[in-house]
């Protein structure tokens, strides 16, 4: 016997259907590279969608080509993630603070056909033209030339039959190590993971949110904002640039209450309050990901009477893993204990199954037991099962995504991550977080940015040094930091030795990049 219910796929061009039906007139609006502000609405979003389908199939784009987008956040942006897969095609969206050498890559690894940039990227594109190999059309989405393109046509045109099963988006890892991986997403996952994506503990939105998204359009499909933005109606605030300055005041002009952003976002927000008295009052609620958020910044937020979505997640898993969700017994907690449990990095929606395994033989399943800590491994609709054009799945015979990351899952489920396994420093068989090494040293008020890294060592296999950089004009010794750290982890996870240097090499994605530091220091030797 089967089901008796209709047939409806999961397809991303629903969400936007729906958001056009249901909440036409909400705002969509863009604060552009150049200062003008505009302002549209969910309805024209999608006629303006409808256009760009019709007008990539006058270019012969056809059901599973690759669509390229090199830009920031804007509403034309928008129209290109619901016009390309309205066309049946898969958006790829490309990170434009990449290395030459990895758009070059990319680009022709996925095999773009079409690439839309903002004129802002023009001499980065004139640039590469003659390395990209695929791209045949060019076109400038934000001075006149989008809208000329759209506007030959009349919108009439139904979206390209395409199944739930489908590819939609395709989006590249940042690539720590080797070439970037692309990670390709179906409208089935996409679909699931924004509407997962929009309960209380993650984006908490409905149609009041006004949702200003720092996580730019090109990283992690944006965190699946403007699929699950579709979804609810959400009203978007857009800003193509990512100044602290113009970011508060539209957030104060447009009263905004929901954003998200990695942690160094949030950083650059602080300093400019502090330097301003600007204020965000309509905020409440702050989706923290990417990388650890600092305690500090938790704090700050829940002060502020905002509350704090600090999740876990990556390219891979769509990217929403984890989230940080109150507990049930949070309004017996203290501030402090609130704190504590928000600084972890919550637990799994419905959807993703997570475990930790020993990071030895990489295959005993570690107890939920707090203390335990091994190589997180994840599986779920939304999570990757084979890297594009890979010969090989990803996963294990089981589903089991591996996904690179150290951590420890407590008895109510909440993860807490420690390390990268890549990263993780073995000591004499026992393992030392780095990150809550670089995390400790942070607390410093003399030191503005620390990374651990383990060296090799004759007696102990590995001991970790750390490497600090000094905030501006702040004098501080080894000495001092050593002291500092002495009450703040085990007294065997203490650093051998602590360098100060200029600067720590950072990736596309703004994260520490361990690769290229180790690589400075490939000559450094401790001795025994
Ligand atoms: P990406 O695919 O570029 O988004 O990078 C994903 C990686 O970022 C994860 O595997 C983690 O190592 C790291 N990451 C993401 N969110 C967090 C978080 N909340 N805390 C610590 N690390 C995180």
């Amino acid at each position: 016997m089967s089901g008796a219910m209709q047939d409806w796929d999961l397809v991303v061009t629903h969400l936007i259907d729906h958001a056009a039906r249901e909440h036409g007139q909400r705002e969509i609006v863009t604060r552009w590279a150049d200062g003008s502000e505009t302002r549209t609405g969910w309805a024209d979003i999608r006629q303006d969608a409808k256009k760009m389908a019709q007008a990539l199939g006058a270019l012969g784009i056809t059901k599973g080509d690759r669509v390229a987008t090199l830009a920031m956040n804007h509403a034309h942006h928008l129209v290109c993630w619901y016009g390309a897969t309205g066309a049946g095609a898969i958006l790829h969206t490309i990170n434009p603070r990449l290395f030459e050498d990895q758009l070059e890559y990319i680009a022709n690894h996925a095999e773009d056909r079409v690439l839309l940039y903002d004129a802002a990227f023009r001499p980065l594109v004139d640039k590469m033209k003659s390395r990209w190999t695929t791209i045949e059309h060019y076109i400038c989405l934000d001075d006149g030339e989008f809208r000329q393109w759209i506007d030959h046509q009349n919108g009439d045109v139904a979206w390209v039959p395409v199944g739930e099963r489908d590819p939609c988006m395709l989006c590249y890892t940042s690539g720590t190590t080797g070439n970037p991986k692309g990670v390709l997403y179906e409208h089935r996952s996409t679909v699931i993971h924004a509407l997962v994506a929009l309960q209380p503990a993650i984006f908490d939105a409905d149609p009041q949110s006004v949702m200003l998204p720092v996580v730019p359009m090109f990283h992690a499909a944006s965190w699946g904002l403007p699929w699950g933005g579709a979804a609810t109606g959400i009203k978007f605030v857009f800003s193509a640039v990512n100044d602290p300055a113009v970011l508060c005041d539209l957030m104060r002009r447009e009263r905004v209450t929901h954003s998200a952003g990695v942690p160094t976002v949030w950083q650059a927000m602080f300093h400019h309050m502090d330097a301003t008295g600007d204020t965000l009052p309509d905020l409440r609620q702050a989706i923290i990901g990417g990388s650890a958020a600092p305690r500090f910044m938790i704090e700050r937020l829940m002060r502020m009477g905002v509350n704090v979505a600090h999740a876990w997640g990556m390219t891979e898993t769509s990217p929403i893993g984890t989230t940080g969700a109150k507990t049930y017994d949070w309004d017996d907690l203290t501030f402090e204990q609130q704190v504590d449990v928000k600084q972890m990095q919550g637990r799994a929606p419905f959807g993703v199954e997570l475990r930790t395994v020993d990071l030895t033989d990489m295959q005993t399943v570690l107890p939920r037991d707090g203390v335990s800590s091994g190589a997180l491994q994840v599986r779920g609709p939304w999570v990757i099962r084979r890297y594009f054009k890979a010969e090989e799945d990803a996963v294990n015979a089981d589903g089991w995504f591996d996904t690179g990351d150290v951590g420890i899952l407590h008895p109510d489920g909440t993860l807490q991550l420690t390390d990268r396994t890549k990263d993780v420093i073995k000591s004499g068989g026992e393992w030392i977080s780095s990150v809550e090494l670089e995390n400790a040293a942070m607390g410093h008020p003399a030191v503005a940015e620390a990374a651990a890294l383990g060296m090799p060592h004759p007696r102990w296999d590995e001991r970790p040094v750390l490497f600090v950089v000094r905030k501006q004009g702040a004098q501080v010794e080894a000495a001092a930091i050593a002291e500092f750290l002495a009450d703040k982890v085990a007294k065997w996870w203490l650093p051998d030795a602590i360098e100060f240097v200029e600067d720590i090499p950072h990736t596309a994605t703004g994260k520490i990049s361990k690769k290229d530091l180790r690589a400075r220091f490939s000559d450094y030797r401790l001795s025994a």
